[in-house]
């Protein structure tokens, strides 16, 4: 398993397991401010990109009508039958985690359900105290930022919203309850993605998973099942980053920073929305924060490796893992060159984008919690 096949992680890239946490402030943010939806927040950003990107998300909108109308059926499904007393939890875990193979969903940990991460249109309707959470590797990244690319993404994240549903009947077959919540969850993934062991937040925002960096897609299944949780884990990650910063540098729109803070009683990098959401609507979905990092690239066991050889992030400064072509212009960008980027961009005609602060409910949870 791809947990077990890392090298020893040196110590000075160890910080703690999963990330810093105030639960003070995490609860009493959440009291004051619960977490809400980006499309809720930023209709007119989210009706603005799905303009844009539309020509990708056409040949999948039949599946897409498909899809929402199975979970639709799916959400009022029951179990036929009781569960079967005698099933120990490490038994059905192992199962679970056999038929999500089987399935050929990527990895899945399992999570505590916590209110606090779930988006508030949702409130109320746990039918269980756990999260399973199902990782689906996307294809190949190196042509991002590209249709292409943004087109093969959208594609994996209907696949694991499939293979979700069908694991979720897997366990009602087991007389447990369990909804999918298809690609628009109904809560951050990457709050669960990291209680449920599957990575630590990169700098750039998102779920460094050890097998495939945030060239990932998520989905969230809310079960009743006695399922052993997972436990967040160190990788290194956050060392990593601070050794790295590869995002930082070549993210075209300037929208990534490199210091952390505590947010929400999370520590994290914020990603300046403000910037990223034109960029990735105008520029084909953009994810040069996920195509140049090397995690992405290489995989965590090589970082690894590289950095107990040498002490070095492997791919930093090359070509081969920091250059991109990029779509606005035509023209390849290397290692410390970055696209000139007009004001208007950053408004496009039409638009009236307005962000956090302006908000009844400033928080902007889409931005930290989905992968690229
Ligand atoms: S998607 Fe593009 S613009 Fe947004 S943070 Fe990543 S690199 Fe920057
Ligand atoms: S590119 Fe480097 S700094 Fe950014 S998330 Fe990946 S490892 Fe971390």
């Amino acid at each position: 398993m791809w947990i077990d096949d890392l090298p020893e992680i040196p110590s000075e890239l160890l910080t703690v397991p999963g990330v810093r946490r105030d639960p003070v402030e995490e609860q009493r943010a959440f009291d004051e401010n619960p977490l809400h939806e980006y499309s809720q927040l930023y209709p007119e950003i989210h009706r603005f990109t799905l303009r844009k990107l539309w020509p990708s998300i056409v040949p999948h909108a039949p599946r897409m009508a498909r899809e929402s109308k199975r979970l639709k059926i799916e959400a009022e499904s029951e179990p036929a039958i009781e569960p079967d007393s005698a099933t120990d939890s490490r038994v059905l875990t192992q199962q679970t985690r056999e038929a999500a193979a089987a399935l050929g969903i990527t990895a899945i940990g399992v999570a505590r359900y916590d209110e606090k991460y779930i988006y508030s249109a949702y409130h109320g309707q746990a039918i269980g105290d756990r999260i399973i959470v199902c990782i689906q590797e996307k294809p190949n990244i190196d042509d991002a930022p590209s249709f292409r690319f943004t087109r093969n993404s959208i594609a994996a994240g209907m696949d694991v919203d499939e293979y979700g549903m069908k694991l979720a009947e897997f366990l009602r077959s087991k007389g447990y309850r369990a909804k999918s919540q298809g690609h628009f969850m109904h809560g951050m993934a990457l709050h669960f993605g990291v209680e449920a062991g599957l990575g630590q937040m990169g700098l750039n925002g998102q779920l460094l998973t050890p097998f495939a960096g945030s060239r990932t897609t998520f989905t969230l299944i809310n079960t009743n099942a006695p399922l052993d949780f997972d436990r967040p884990r160190d990788y290194g990650i956050l060392g990593i980053c601070d050794r790295c910063r590869a995002c930082v540098r070549r993210c075209p729109a300037r929208a990534i920073t490199s210091k952390r803070t505590m947010y929400r009683g999370v520590e994290k990098a914020k990603i300046k929305t403000a910037r990223c959401a034109p960029v990735t609507a105008l520029a084909e979905g953009c994810g040069v924060c996920v195509k140049v990092c090397p995690v992405q690239k290489y995989g965590l066991k090589t970082v690894l490796e590289e950095y107990g050889r040498s002490k070095r992030i492997i791919g930093r400064d090359t070509d081969e893992l920091e250059g991109y072509d990029w779509p606005l212009d035509g023209t390849h960008y290397g290692p410390g060159e970055l696209p000139p980027l007009p004001k208007d961009l950053f408004n496009p005609p039409g638009t009236n984008f307005v962000f956090d602060r302006q908000r009844p409910h400033g928080n902007d949870p889409q931005r930290d919690f989905v992968s690229g």
